[in-house]
């Protein structure tokens, strides 16, 4: 990009230098950026497969590790199978993971799964219960999967969701330095306005997908490109004759 492009100007003039960026800029830059990502994903939504509460949880425990397109093509059979917490509560072990193999850690998953459905049976009458207090206490439910449910079956923003897309993004935008999930998640909720905090992170997931990639960020052109000091990005040398 040319030098005095006014991309580039833009940024210079809105972009934080790092470490010198108060609490009330960050929280504007924050909100520029949730709005900004807005325009630019309207549609962004969970991109599991789920009809209910109780399909996103199990949906949720197979993701780790794994892509929401291979968790899709095993959920489909598996919730035929087994439709409800009683059912799955009640399956055998090895059963279990012939049907989820293929999304990786099938053994710990499904014993995540059983121990999850047999508390819900047990504790909860069958149903997901909507508070983050409940659900971190249910075998293989960490704070990610909980605010995944909380935000995307019961519409409640209790947190912002950090999976690996929303931790690098947030770091090269300066918003938490941790890699953390938890401590980064505490850093997020302190700037990005709550009523964003479920669509931030679709909207993020997203993003990194088509242009904040892990490997080579596509910064000119990035809708954020001017509110991104661009953490830890480094610029790539043009290729000979490129
Ligand atoms: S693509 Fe570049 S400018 Fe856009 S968010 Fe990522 S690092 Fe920032």
């Amino acid at each position: 990009m040319n030098r005095s492009s006014p991309a580039r100007t833009r940024q210079a003039a809105a972009a934080p230098r790092r470490g010198r960026e108060s609490a009330t800029a960050r929280m504007e830059r924050a909100a520029r950026i949730a709005a900004r990502l807005a325009e630019a994903y309207p549609e962004a939504s969970c991109s599991l497969d789920f009809a209910s509460p109780f399909q996103l949880l199990v949906a949720t425990i197979l993701s780790a590790q794994c892509t929401d397109k291979r968790v899709n093509a095993v959920t489909g059979p598996l919730f035929t199978r087994w439709p409800t917490p009683e059912a799955l509560a009640a399956a055998r072990q090895r059963d279990l993971e012939a049907v989820i193999r293929s999304t990786g850690f099938f053994r710990a998953k499904a014993r995540n799964i059983l121990g999850c459905c047999q508390t819900l049976v047990d504790r909860h009458g069958g149903e997901v219960p909507g508070t983050l207090e409940e659900l971190v206490k249910l075998p293989g439910v960490g704070r990610k999967t909980a605010n995944v449910v909380l935000g995307s079956a019961f519409g409640m923003a209790a947190g912002v969701v950090v999976d690996t897309h929303v931790g690098r993004i947030s770091r090269r935008l300066g918003l938490t330095r941790h890699t953390d999930a938890v401590r980064a998640e505490r850093d997020l909720v302190k700037v990005v306005p709550r009523d964003h905090w479920i669509a931030f992170s679709h909207r993020l997931i997203e993003h990194g997908r088509g242009v904040c990639s892990a490997r080579a960020p596509h910064c000119p052109g990035c809708p954020l490109e001017e509110l991104c000091p661009r953490v830890g990005v480094v610029a790539r040398r043009p290729r000979p004759g490129g």
